[in-house]
């Protein structure tokens, strides 16, 4: 049977696997994908990625905290991984340990799909999230991309990703004046963090407003930009296309990304959430 899983600390919160089993019913195959936690040290990383690999595994999803050490596991990156200096998938292919970026994948995706291409992106955050959106943003040639983080220096620190513009988290409201695409890559808006406080009233209409957070799926920053009639991506949707080179690279040949994987997961959201 074909294997793979996902590693975090803590991991039982994940949705990679019932995307991953969602697919392999679909198509038919048998295969398991397992959510696995390893605690937050190099050496229980390493012990577990090697053990997972003796056990016949196709390859890895790394989640947080792990996706900076994963890189340091590998014997192999892609460019992708190695300029945002994270990985979020471990691929087991002979004696080498690839590891590449899809979280990258999933917003090229996400920005080619736009009705309008952007003249200019915000980026609010500068973790682990929005390095490799500002990548993406870059390698979609976004002609104008500007980060704001709470903590300055961390925007400065990966800024370069991007050859982005920074400013104050404080003048994240007037740069909204000329910003295109909006994307939250702060963690503000999750089930249990306070909302992100942002006033939406001087997007252009045109303007299309990303939040990366998916649980809950529908975000106060996603109601705020819908109440004004904006288009909007989820996070959901960043979930659910940073999990198809995954699927495809080691369980099975087609990975749809449609409205009833959705519903499922956002069944399953709404079934923790009671
Ligand atoms: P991270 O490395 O912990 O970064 C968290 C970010 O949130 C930092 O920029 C932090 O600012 C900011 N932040 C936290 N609390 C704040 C507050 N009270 N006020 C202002 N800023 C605050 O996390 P990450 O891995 O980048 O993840 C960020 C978000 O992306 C999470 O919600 C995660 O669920 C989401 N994500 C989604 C997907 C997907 O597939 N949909 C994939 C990856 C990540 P400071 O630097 O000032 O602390």
């Amino acid at each position: 049977m074909r294997r793979a899983a996902v590693v975090g600390w803590p991991v039982s919160h994940s949705l990679s696997p019932l995307i991953h089993q969602i697919w392999a019913a679909r198509e038919g195959i048998a295969a398991r994908y397992d959510a696995i936690a390893v605690e937050p040290t190099d050496e229980a990383f390493r012990r577990r990625i090697d053990e997972l690999r003796g056990e016949g595994l196709a390859g890895v999803n790394v989640t947080i905290p792990h996706k900076e050490r994963a890189l340091g596991v590998a014997t192999k990156a892609t460019p992708a991984a190695k300029v945002i200096g994270a990985a979020n998938m471990l691929s087991f292919i002979d004696d080498e340990i690839i590891a590449a970026n899809s979280d990258a994948d999933a917003v090229e995706a996400i920005v080619s799909m736009l009705p309008v291409r952007p003249a200019t992106a915000l980026v609010l955050g500068a973790g682990g999230a929005a390095r490799a959106i500002l990548y993406a943003l870059r390698t979609s040639k976004i002609p104008k991309i500007v980060i704001a983080n709470r903590t300055h220096a961390r925007a400065d620190a990966i800024a370069p990703v991007g050859g982005a513009q920074i400013i104050d988290w404080n003048a994240r409201n007037e740069a909204l004046a000329e910003c295109d695409l909006l994307i939250n890559a702060t963690s503000l808006g999750m089930t249990g963090q306070g909302p992100l406080d942002i006033d939406l009233s001087i997007l252009r209409q045109s303007a299309v407003v990303f939040d990366t957070v998916y649980s809950p799926p529908e975000t106060p920053l996603l109601k705020a930009a819908r109440a004004r009639g904006l288009k909007t991506v989820d996070g959901l949707e960043m979930l659910m296309r940073q999990a198809v080179p995954a699927y495809l690279a080691w369980l099975g040949s087609r990975a749809v990304v449609d409205a009833d994987l959705r519903a499922g997961l956002e069944a399953a959201l709404k079934a923790r959430a009671r």
